[in-house]
């Protein structure tokens, strides 16, 4: 078969060094030139921020962070950015807190240097998302890209296990789901691949060890390898019915990812032979699905949305919400039928078939 594609490689320097995030964020500080520099960092990070940006050119903290970031928290956000006279962001915590910076360099352009505290991966994509009263409002913008990256796995050594955990999966959704999004391509599944690899070892080690650092940061490359397959390929069906679970129903974002992976491996696994291959040579398993369920029965992985709030009543709501984004290059066709079923088992906790 000929190789054919297009792939678009983003710029933005990478830096792992464990133990050294203050170190490493002055420099990547220095490289911008920036002089006025406004931290975003959530209130209980606030000594943490401290420590990151002790030799950092501070002019402003802000330290309102909100989940899903909500359009007058940005709006907040923004106006601060703008009366300290800013010239560079560093953004200090998960996926929230990297979620705000983005807000505000989507309209100010802004650089970013961010230092990821969980293994969302939102460092490492052009992807915005807003809230704006019940409706969640996504976009993709290559300002929100931040300019640079800090991983220091020390940072994530106070995120609880049960945490860790789901925000793992999180990631290792990224990875199956970057197997078949719209836009994947051979260079999205050899990064997810590799992803999947680094986050199956890492998880168990976290999980074993939750203060040892070698889980924690191969569990971060795995966060920033998925992130990138993610951000190029785009949002496959897993992400697709997700987004709606949690924009809809207020459901826990990485939770949900951690409940309704297995459930699309399973559906769109058999109709994808090179994805399931690749799935299961990176869990060094013969079956991508048995590789995946091995693992998170080490974890202990959340395993039902009713445990998250979701109402078996509403599943035809959210049936109807999700056929209509389903992407046209999935695997398998969706149908009510399949989906229903898929949500039910999701909800119940019943093992995907
Ligand atoms: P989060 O940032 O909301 O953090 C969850 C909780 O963990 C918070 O209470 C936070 O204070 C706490 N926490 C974070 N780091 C900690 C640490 N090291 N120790 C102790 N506590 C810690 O959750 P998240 O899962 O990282 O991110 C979820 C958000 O990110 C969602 O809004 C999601 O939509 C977004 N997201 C965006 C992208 C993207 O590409 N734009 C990708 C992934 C996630």
């Amino acid at each position: 078969m000929t190789l054919r594609f297009e792939h678009e490689t983003y710029g933005q320097r990478v830096r792992f060094a464990s133990g050294a995030a203050a170190e490493a964020t002055a420099e990547e500080i220095a490289r911008l030139g920036a002089g006025r520099v406004m931290v975003i960092a959530a209130g209980a990070a606030a000594e943490l921020a401290a420590r990151v940006t002790a030799d950092v050119p501070l002019v402003y903290v802000h330290d309102e962070v909100v989940m899903h970031v909500p359009v007058e928290v940005a709006e907040r956000a923004r106006a601060a950015a703008t009366a300290h006279k800013v010239d560079a962001i560093v953004s200090i915590g998960g996926g929230s807190t990297t979620g705000l910076a983005k807000a505000v360099a989507l309209t100010s352009g802004l650089p970013v240097v961010a230092v990821p505290t969980t293994y969302a991966g939102s460092e490492a994509t052009n992807v915005w998302g807003l809230t704006d009263g019940a409706q969640k409002i996504t976009g993709v913008d290559p300002r929100v890209l931040p300019t640079a990256i800090v991983y220091d796995a020390s940072l994530t050594l106070s995120l609880p296990l049960e945490m860790s955990v789901a925000s793992g999966l999180n990631a290792m959704a990224h990875c199956v789901d970057s197997m078949w999004a719209p836009r994947t391509d051979p260079i999205d599944a050899a990064l997810a691949e590799e992803g999947i690899r680094a986050l199956a070892t890492g998880l168990p080690l976290v999980a074993e060890h939750p203060q040892g650092l070698v889980g924690r940061e191969q569990t971060l490359y795995g966060a920033y390898l998925a992130a990138v397959a993610f951000t190029s390929a785009g949002s496959g069906l897993h992400h697709k019915i997700c987004h709606v679970l949690g924009g809809r129903y207020g459901l826990p974002h990485a939770p949900t990812h951690a409940v309704v992976l297995p459930h699309v491996l399973a559906l769109n696994g058999p109709a994808a032979p090179d994805a399931w291959g690749r799935i299961a040579r990176a869990f060094g398993s013969t079956d991508a699905l048995d590789g995946l369920q091995a693992l998170r029965d080490r974890l202990d992985a959340p395993r039902a949305l009713r445990d998250y709030g979701f109402e078996e009543s509403k599943i035809p709501d959210a049936v109807q919400a999700i056929l209509p984004v389903v992407p046209q290059t999935n695997p398998v066709a969706v149908t009510a039928d399949n989906l229903s079923s898929l949500l039910h088992d999701a909800w119940s906790g019943a093992e995907p078939r």
